[in-house]
């Protein structure tokens, strides 16, 4: 969580290098009035401050940092570092990015630098530093941001040398790499680690090569983590007791986010869902955040207070919208309800992007007095549940690499191509969500004893140690569920020999003989056959593994081609526990059924009954236990608390019992 924080931080990015005194001035009255009570700038103001190469101009910001102690207001200070000045990129060329075209880019973006430029690098963290040595006594700093949505890649000459260097320093030898890269194929052999290449689109040998692509996707991870840590490492030694952060980007799977956050005090992310977003897959994404850092609290460093600038149709926020997102997310562990922007941008990129104070300059707005009242809303629930952890029984592993592989570095090896990790496996979250049972999105390195019930959906990369962990937590009795497309690959992404699913194939009692892949319009059926919700019929699609048991019960058969009537859903004891393989990927209406069976199997519970789509989320730190209650109906809701007493922290009201709850309404219950 954040150190010493001692409420829920709420405000966001204030951008005023544009803006003449008079109008900050206007703003402090304004950020007041919406009980705004953190700002997070300079983000882009590196030109402002560094006009020429040593040449520091802090006095503005000064100014500004005084304004803010005066109306006490907190501080999140950016290095602006994410959109360098134009005499940097004219005087040392080399900071900028070479594409994946291999298109050396000119100057003009943000997030545009080579992460693995030394020079960029030496100014980066010169800038940090005259930045931690003014501001490290500032009463006010409560938060670093660095940067800003890292995720860039790179194919320019240094990022090629350094990833020869990496792979020097992963693989030891040219022989050994050589084994790992399986160059032998179409004789790719290399004899010097100088005459391997980035995977470009001049190169299309190692474009396509998986090992390659996974390798490169790795090395970009820990490329961005060194260029992170290059400026961190300055602000822990002026400032060692303020939270250091940057903030993900929604292109979360440019770059391994376990990896990146273990560098990060509290993981940080920026919620733009599309218009109309299913709840389920903000909330998804909302627990991929918690998960991160193992459980705890997250920021929700940006969102947009109403439309998003850059969709072909930038819906507005519906009347209450922004209320509801802001609540999810700090019913999923978010200490922070922060926003892009505070103060609408008068031109550039996202002019029309939504801001608490929008062009008309006041706060005779709808998307003001929304903000405000939200802002009177988080006064009033104080602290109660900064640092909370929400309790899960069942969780859903989630790992970059099968996700890398897949989708990108082995598109055009796999079967279907049409794989989208993240749809995918939201899936199965979506089924849990439904019904309001609380799930963790978990490392392959996290902890699996803490849980009664674990899907591994498509987790095709088993790295050294995963099958043994996955065993341990099967014999000691938890429950697994595994899918189509795991278990197939080594941590190189070579195919493991032997029968499918490889290393999984002992615990799951089956094997995989060959997989028949579905377009997009084809459909099979699913016809359950033994005991578990017998009777019943499925429709499934994407892929069908044709499937031999060898001691797994068979629970589901094909109904259609010249595979029907042989297996598609098994399971098989082992040990204490149970391990379920799907060999195929059903409809919604199955994967709903067997959440709920599995759920009643292990003994797990939601927190309360609830109508459809009232969502209830629990955060409980060492002072309260607190349910958050969201009706995302159109119409009155309710939910049965039981016996359970309650406060409800926006009304002041005590809840128990029956309770109703108003269409599109938030209900923050304290428990007495
Ligand atoms: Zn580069």
């Amino acid at each position: 969580m954040i150190k010493n924080a001692d409420r829920i931080y709420y405000g966001g990015d204030y951008n005023p290098d544009q803006w003449d005194e008079a109008t900050i001035d206007e703003d402090m009255r304004l950020f007041r009035k919406a009980g705004i009570n953190l700002v997070t700038l300079p983000v882009f103001s590196w030109a402002k401050l560094e006009p020429s190469e040593g040449v520091y101009d802090f006095e503005w910001l000064d100014r500004l940092m005084d304004k803010f102690l005066e109306n006490d207001i907190k501080v999140c200070l950016a290095t602006p570092t994410t959109a360098q000045p134009a005499w940097l990129s004219k005087k040392y060329p080399q900071v900028l990015p070479v594409d994946k075209q291999g298109r050396k880019r000119t100057h003009g973006m943000r997030v545009f630098f080579c992460v693995n430029s030394p020079k960029y690098r030496e100014r980066a963290a010169a800038i940090a530093e005259q930045m931690a040595k003014r501001y490290q006594n500032y009463p006010n700093l409560v938060l670093w941001h660095v940067a800003n949505e890292y995720g860039t890649y790179c194919y320019c000459p240094t990022c090629q040398e350094k990833f020869r260097q990496w792979l020097k320093a992963r693989y030891g030898t040219v022989e050994n790499l050589n084994r790992q890269w399986h160059t032998c194929f179409w004789g790719r052999t290399v004899y010097d680690f100088d005459e391997i290449m980035l995977p470009t689109e001049l190169n299309d040998d190692y474009r396509f090569n998986p090992t390659v692509n996974l390798d490169y996707m790795r090395f970009m991870t820990d490329s961005t983590i060194e260029c992170f840590e290059n400026e961190a490492r300055v602000l822990r030694k002026y400032t060692p007791n303020v939270t250091i952060q940057t903030n993900i980007s929604g292109h979360i799977e440019k770059l391994d986010q376990f990896k990146m956050t273990r560098h990060m005090d509290i993981a940080a992310w920026d919620n733009y869902p599309a218009p109309g977003a299913d709840p389920s897959f903000v909330a998804f994404k909302h627990d991929l955040m918690r998960g991160l850092k193992n459980g705890e609290s997250f920021m929700m460093q940006e969102q947009s207070p109403n439309q998003q600038n850059w969709q072909p149709f930038s819906k507005l926020k519906r009347p209450g919208e922004v209320r509801m997102l802001s609540y999810q997310a700090m019913a999923h562990g978010s200490d922070t309800c922060l926003f892009f922007q505070l103060r609408q941008s008068i031109a550039g990129q996202e002019m029309y992007h939504g801001a608490v104070i929008s062009h008309a300059g006041h706060e005779n707005t709808r998307t003001f007095r929304e903000c405000a009242q939200l802002g009177m809303e988080l006064q009033k629930i104080g602290d109660a549940f900064l640092g909370g952890r929400t309790p899960a029984d069942t969780a859903i592993l989630f790992d970059w690499d099968s996700w890398w592989a897949l989708e990108y570095a082995s598109k055009r090896c796999l079967p279907n191509d049409d794989f989208n990790y993240l749809k995918k496996v939201s899936r199965f979250y979506k089924a849990h969500y439904d019904r309001n049972l609380p799930v963790d999105l978990l490392s392959v390195e996290g902890d699996f004893t803490r849980y009664k019930v674990i899907y591994a959906p498509y987790l095709y990369i088993m790295k050294p140690g995963l099958p043994e962990k996955l065993k341990d937590f099967v014999e000691a009795g938890g429950t697994l569920v595994t899918t189509t497309l795991s278990g197939l690959a080594d941590e190189n992404s070579k195919a493991v020999f032997g029968e499918y699913p490889g290393a999984l194939r002992e615990i799951s009692g089956i094997w995989v003989e060959e997989s028949d892949p579905l377009t997009k319009e084809e459909r099979n059926r699913m016809v359950m056959e033994g005991g578990f919700l017998k009777g019943a019929e499925y429709s499934c699609m994407y892929q069908c593994d044709i499937i031999h048991p060898r001691g797994a019960k068979v629970l589901a058969n094909y109904g259609d081609d010249f595979y029907k009537g042989t297996p598609c859903f098994t399971v098989n004891d082992y040990g204490a526990g149970k391990v379920y393989y799907l060999g195929t990927e059903p409809d919604s209406a199955f994967l709903d059924d067997l959440a709920a069976a599995l759920a009643a199997d292990a003994g797990v519970r939601p927190p309360y009954r609830a109508d459809a789509h009232v969502e209830l989320a629990r955060r409980i730190n060492d002072r309260n236990d607190i349910l958050f209650v969201l009706n995302h109906n159109k119409q009155e809701a309710s939910l049965d608390l039981e016996t359970d007493r309650f406060t409800d922290l926006i009304t002041g009201k005590q809840v128990t019992g029956v309770t109703t709850i108003s269409p599109n309404d938030v209900m923050v219950l304290k428990k007495l």
